[in-house]
């Protein structure tokens, strides 16, 4: 069955379409941490639709309110209603440091890359500036502005000339860099100092500085300790916007509500995605109070209007509070990374993350990334019933975001199979 749904998608989808795996798979139903294929196969999801499902499949707590709104008000635009107000001050009540209790949020509509657009032209319309920060490694989306701010030569190549007001900077990166971890924060803020700095040079007007707190697509560089709250001093001293993107980082995948959190930084704006609705498409942009100067009209959007999203991301908060998913996704991203490290194979160069946002870097004996040895592990982690992901800038990163409900037992039976899969591939 799965590999005729794989046929039909191939027949009948675009070509754009990038299968993770050789092996068909094609899902029919899904519960926690767990996802059976229309064969009956059960999979332990490592993965979780890249960082969405966080409090699980068809979690019901979740599913029922949904339910319940999509036969009562689905839409209703941007009337004010209950569950839309309720997340609003929920988000708010949420947020990092300072702007929990003085902020306000904008909804993108149903991607990231929405959310991503918002905060250009939050940005944008606030300062009065066109200019535009953001990294090396870095992936905001593929709308247009957020494809501008993405690092990805290799999917941006055909597109190009997007928008042109946009410079990228080093990222902090020790271990591909090559350097302690202090020289890495020193090279990245020098990098954004000189665009901030030189009015004369290639940003003369900057608006903002966009920023992963945890690169995600880029591999799970964690920067070293000084690079975030040395970005924030920067662009206090040049009065210019930080705006974190917390889309595949927030919602308690690293063990605080957001990466930001783990730096003790304020953004003045935050986008969010992904796992807020659980699967429900919804992404915002929460942001400063003071930077709330664009007036009626100034960004609008159909669905953001979405009441049955807004219930269920509502949901999906009171449910990582009431089970206490904050903490756990913190023990069990510890457990998870030490499994890994505890690998016997040369082709581990280094395991990162923060809760349970995990990568493990692949390398060869010349310390050249293996990106083969990555989907070689993946396909046997698939073949044995273990769904992993892989990312970085040359996808040599195996990535483990599972589910935060996923439970101790089954991590360590998960992990069996990965580490099994690790060894058994040559390096
Ligand atoms: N920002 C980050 C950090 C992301 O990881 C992604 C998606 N991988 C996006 C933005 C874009 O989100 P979407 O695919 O929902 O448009």
């Amino acid at each position: 069955r799965s590999r005729r749904l794989r046929e039909r998608q191939r027949a009948a989808e675009s070509s754009a379409v990038l299968y993770p795996t050789e092996m068909p798979i094609g899902f029919r139903e899904g519960k926690g941490a767990t996802i059976e294929d229309v064969d009956g196969n059960r999979y332990l999801d490592f993965f979780a639709g890249i960082s969405v499902l966080n409090v699980g499949h068809a979690n019901p707590y979740v599913a029922e309110a949904a339910a319940e709104q999509s036969h009562t008000l689905p839409h209703s635009l941007d009337f004010p209603t209950e569950p839309r107000l309720d997340l609003i001050e929920k988000l708010e009540s949420i947020a990092p440091g300072g702007l929990a209790g003085a902020s306000r949020v904008v909804f993108g509509g149903p991607t990231g890359s929405d959310a991503v657009e918002g905060s250009i032209k939050l940005a944008k319309q606030y300062t009065g500036n066109r200019g535009m920060v953001a990294f090396y490694g870095a992936f905001h989306g593929e709308t247009s502005g957020a494809f501008s701010l993405s690092a990805d030569g290799k999917y941006k190549r055909d597109y190009t000339p997007l928008l042109a007001e946009v410079e990228h900077a080093q990222y902090p990166y020790p271990f591909r860099q090559g350097v302690p971890p202090e020289e890495a924060v020193d090279r990245a803020l020098d990098d954004v100092q000189t665009l901030l700095g030189d009015r004369y040079g290639a940003m003369p007007n900057p608006a903002g500085v966009w920023v992963e707190p945890i690169q995600g697509e880029g591999g799970v560089v964690v920067p070293p300790e000084g690079f975030m709250s040395g970005l924030r001093d920067l662009c206090d001293d040049y009065d210019v916007p930080l705006i974190v993107d917390e889309i595949q980082t927030g919602m308690g995948r690293t063990g605080e509500w957001w990466a930001s959190d783990h730096f003790d930084v304020t953004p003045d704006a935050m986008t969010v995605g992904k796992g807020i609705g659980n699967g429900h498409p919804l992404s915002a942009t929460v942001y400063r109070e003071e930077l709330d100067t664009w007036g009626p009209g100034g960004h609008t959007g159909t669905f953001r209007g979405y009441n049955v999203a807004m219930r269920a991301a509502l949901r999906s908060i009171e449910y990582i509070e009431a089970h206490d998913l904050l903490d756990h996704a913190t023990e069990l991203g510890e457990y998870i990374r030490g499994r890994l490290r505890d690998v016997d194979s040369p082709l581990v160069g280094e395991v990162r993350g923060l809760g349970l946002f995990v990568g493990a870097e692949f390398v060869d004996r010349n310390g050249r990334p293996a990106s083969d040895a990555v989907s070689e592990v993946r396909q046997r982690c698939m073949e044995r019933g273990v769904l992993a992901w892989g990312g970085g800038r040359d996808d040599n990163v195996l990535r483990l975001l599972p589910p935060l409900v996923m439970t101790r037992e089954q991590a360590e039976t998960g992990l069996d199979i990965v580490c099994d899969a690790i060894e058994a591939t040559a390096d």
